[in-house]
């Protein structure tokens, strides 16, 4: 059968190019990076060539890139940081943050530090003016805020976050995996303390991402044990996906102006043929240009019919999800939905389909034509 992948916002395939890059790491260069020797010399050479390529795409110091697990222990990593060693005394967050933020902020409150919602607007957007009030009266908080969500993939004003923490003394971590790979980033102008991101959303490997540490700001180590990554993370380094890491995102800004832009015509082509061929459906979160072009979350009303929805989906080979990867195959409401919809989410079936540049218009009408036939 067939299968049809739109779910790259929970993972995309490696780009062969990419693989290609990765092979020597691991094949013949399999030195430890930390041996002193030539095979060490060789993968200790991978990693710096990788990490000045990578700073160099993001407009950084190579000194503020530390290569990590993924977004998951970038985003615990600099939360502990800012509550740790900068001392911030109080979070803000949102209702809508990946669970990677929303379970380590839960972890700190439950250790008494304070934390605050800023509010949402009816699009999803985050209130800047909730977000001024806040940071007006919690001094040394620290702000975690996702440049875009997986969701819905409403963007965030990451510029004048910035401006705002700054205006205010506050830190700013920002969770910059739907972003990093899918657009230019500038981090010298964004006036960001902590960012993350994650390989395998741009089409690199799994299990590799950065964290991106200003350098205005002293971290303490994140794991102990070993002189990797300048003290600050021990462990011998995951070198052929650093490597992929690097690779991809070379990839991806090399050929961003394609490849956003067929992405971006497939998506709204998906969006068109739905609402034509289903005009019950609607557009979760902000559906205009603030938003991003990998993702188009639509709910269908919920009936009787449509509660399988995803796993129908499922069983015709198609890949999608109601919100994020773990909800796939049964229609909960992710607390993002919930957050958007406090009274009417129990009422509707959210789809999430998200794409990549391997996606085509004709899989879209596949994709329609199976869902007429699940109505
Ligand atoms: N943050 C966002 C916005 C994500 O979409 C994801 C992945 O689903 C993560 C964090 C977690 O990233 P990782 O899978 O690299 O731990």
């Amino acid at each position: 059968m067939q299968r049809i992948y739109f779910d790259n916002a929970a993972t995309t395939s490696l780009d062969p190019e990419v693989l290609e890059a990765m092979m020597p790491y691991l094949t013949s260069k399999f030195g430890n990076p930390s041996s002193v020797y030539s095979y060490g010399r060789e993968t200790k050479m991978g990693i710096e060539a990788a990490r000045k390529s990578v700073a160099h795409l993001l407009n950084c110091a190579p000194g503020e890139l530390f290569f990590t697990s993924g977004g998951t222990e970038g985003t615990n990593t600099a939360i502990r940081a800012a509550i740790h060693d900068l001392k911030c005394q109080h979070i803000i967050t949102s209702p809508i943050e990946h669970h990677a933020t929303l379970h380590t902020v839960e972890h700190y409150a439950s250790k008494g530090i304070p934390v605050s919602y800023v509010q949402l607007l009816p699009n999803g957007h985050v209130d800047l003016t909730h977000l001024e009030t806040l940071l007006a009266a919690h001094p040394k908080s620290l702000v975690t805020l996702m440049h875009a969500n997986n969701e819905i993939g409403n963007l965030l004003k990451v510029k004048k976050v910035g401006e705002l923490c700054e205006k205010y003394g506050a830190i700013f971590h920002c969770d910059m995996v739907q972003t990093i790979g899918h657009y230019p980033i500038d981090l010298e102008k964004l006036n960001v303390h902590f960012a993350v991101a994650s390989g395998h959303k741009f089409h690199g490997p799994k299990g590799v991402g950065i964290l991106y540490v200003n350098h205005q700001v002293a971290v303490t180590p994140m794991l102990k044990g070993g002189s990797q990554e300048r003290n600050m993370r021990a462990g011998t380094e995951n070198v052929y996906g650093i490597v992929g890491f690097a690779k991809a995102l070379e990839l991806a800004m090399e050929h961003y102006e394609r490849d956003s832009a067929k992405v971006l015509e497939v998506r709204n082509y998906m969006r068109d043929r739905l609402q034509q061929a289903f005009p019950t459906v609607t557009v979760n979160g902000d559906a205009g240009e603030h938003c991003l072009y990998t993702v188009l979350n639509v709910s269908f009303p919920m009936t009787d019919k449509l509660e399988m929805l995803l796993f129908n989906l499922d069983i015709a080979g198609i890949c999608t999800s109601g919100g994020s990867a773990c909800s796939s195959g049964a229609s909960s409401v992710s607390h993002v939905i919930k957050a958007l919809h406090p009274t009417t989410a129990d009422t509707m079936i959210p789809v999430r389909f998200s794409f990549s540049k391997y996606n085509t218009k004709e899989e879209v009408d596949i994709v329609i034509e199976k869902l007429k036939g699940m109505m």
